[in-house]
């Protein structure tokens, strides 16, 4: 069976004291959001089965038309489509590594051939499909736009060149304008991360309209709950200045916690999320011994590194503590 040899996602779920594992939004949700979800009438009906107010609500954040827009369960969803949609069994799929681990899982649940493709190669690598995260994840770095306008000028009309934003709010960067001018380009986005959704699942994706009702048709309607719609969608509209204060607050905290760990004589790389990489040899022992003192982060073996996110100052405080008393240790 094809999905034999793919593991089960397991992130570690014991409860802890601070959890700075899986770049969500460390400041909450949009009260918005939650305003809409307890106001809300239920009913026993179906939620609109291409999410029709989502759409317009992201249409209006984004400046793109709404047949431009698409919406998913989360961007993990709308990614798993636009891979189904684009790629047939045996075709590759590149991407630089490291880069968002569940990528090479979608691409082999579809059939597809992962393949790590440093950057300049990508559009010459003939690949199927192409895929970039900016900001990436877990590196945290932007790929520069001038790159990503060179890998579409080189892809040809068979290729897709799949941009993963799920952090361009931190970074105040985007390619979401190129969506319009290049036929060959898919941009996902979630409200996992800046808009604080990440319990309600809700992702999109921007493309030309013909690769729109491709990735809708690749797989079923209904992908987005009555509730999670309103919850969006409030954020999106009134909750838009929350979002952006938070931001703020992110990247003060970001900075900050930069400053600290080169204090350490750690070497963390430039993020532009809402997420810090710092290499250490021996981060998997390090990151359990901090999970022993009630903090969690993300270890990774190869590059080996701790991924943080980034979370209200006296929090990270806390975590720096834990990181230092870690390494004594570990
Ligand atoms: N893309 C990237 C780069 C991510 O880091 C994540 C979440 N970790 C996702 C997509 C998926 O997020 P969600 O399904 O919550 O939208």
């Amino acid at each position: 069976m094809r999905t034999a040899a793919i593991a089960r996602y397991s992130p570690d779920a014991t409860p802890c004291r601070i959890d700075l594992s899986d770049n969500t939004n460390a400041w909450g949700m949009p009260p918005a959001a939650r305003a809409a979800i307890t106001s809300m009438e239920l009913s026993a009906r179906y939620p609109s089965a291409y999410s029709d107010e989502l759409k317009t609500a992201i249409s209006a954040y984004v400046g793109l038309p709404i047949d431009s827009i698409a919406t998913g369960c989360g961007s993990d969803d709308v990614l798993d489509a636009a891979i189904r949609a684009f790629g047939r069994p045996g075709d590759r799929l590149v991407y630089p590594a490291p880069t968002f681990v569940m990528i090479p899982a979608f691409a082999s649940l579809n059939g597809l051939v992962p393949e790590p493709t440093p950057l300049d190669r990508l559009a010459t690598s003939g690949a199927r499909v192409i895929y970039l995260c900016s900001p990436n994840n877990p590196t945290g770095q932007l790929v520069i736009r001038s790159d990503i306008e060179a890998v579409l000028r080189q892809a040809t009309s068979e290729q897709v060149v799949i941009v993963d934003e799920a952090y361009a709010e931190f970074a105040g960067e985007s390619v979401v304008d190129l969506v319009a001018h290049h036929a060959q380009l898919v941009v996902t986005r979630t409200m996992s991360k800046a808009f604080g959704l990440a319990g309600l699942r809700v992702g999109y994706v921007l493309a030309s309209p013909e690769r729109i009702a491709a990735i809708e048709t690749s797989r079923g309607p209904y992908m987005v709950s009555a509730v999670a719609e309103q919850a969006a969608v409030a954020a999106l509209t009134i909750g838009r200045d929350w979002m952006r204060s938070r931001v703020a607050l992110a990247i003060e905290s970001r900075e900050r916690l930069v400053v600290e760990l080169r204090q350490r004589g750690l070497e963390p790389l430039d993020s532009a999320a809402n997420f810090v990489f710092v290499p250490i040899p021996n981060a998997l022992a390090v990151a359990a011994e901090m999970a022993s003192s009630g903090v969690r982060v993300r270890a990774f073996g190869d590059p080996a590194g701790l991924r943080i996110t980034v979370a209200p100052w006296p929090i990270l405080q806390d975590a720096l503590r834990a990181l230092d008393e870690a390494r004594r240790c570990a």
